[in-house]
């Protein structure tokens, strides 16, 4: 997990270290809004400042899903650092 979520806990444009993490489902395709398939739909884990807004880092709930489950094997999660 450390290797996705990584070492951020500042702001790189505030320099706050006021940071959450939270959900946001993204819209990948060029359907308009309500006519929106859940496939059209990516669900992201976003790292935000919560004083100035800044987008910190981005990682998709698939990626993480990976990421989650090699850590239910510690020894395999050791050889695959990216
Ligand atoms: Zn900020």
């Amino acid at each position: 997990m450390a290797s996705i979520v990584g070492k951020t806990t500042q702001c790189k444009a505030c320099g706050s270290d006021n940071l959450f993490w939270f959900a946001h489902n993204k819209n990948h395709s060029v359907v308009q809004n309500n006519r929106l398939n859940t496939n059209d739909v990516t669900c992201l884990l976003v790292l935000g400042c919560a004083d100035c807004s800044e987008t910190l880092m981005s990682v998709s709930a698939d990626r993480l899903a990976e990421r989650m489950t090699a850590a239910l094997k510690p020894n395999a999660e050791a050889e695959s650092h990216e």
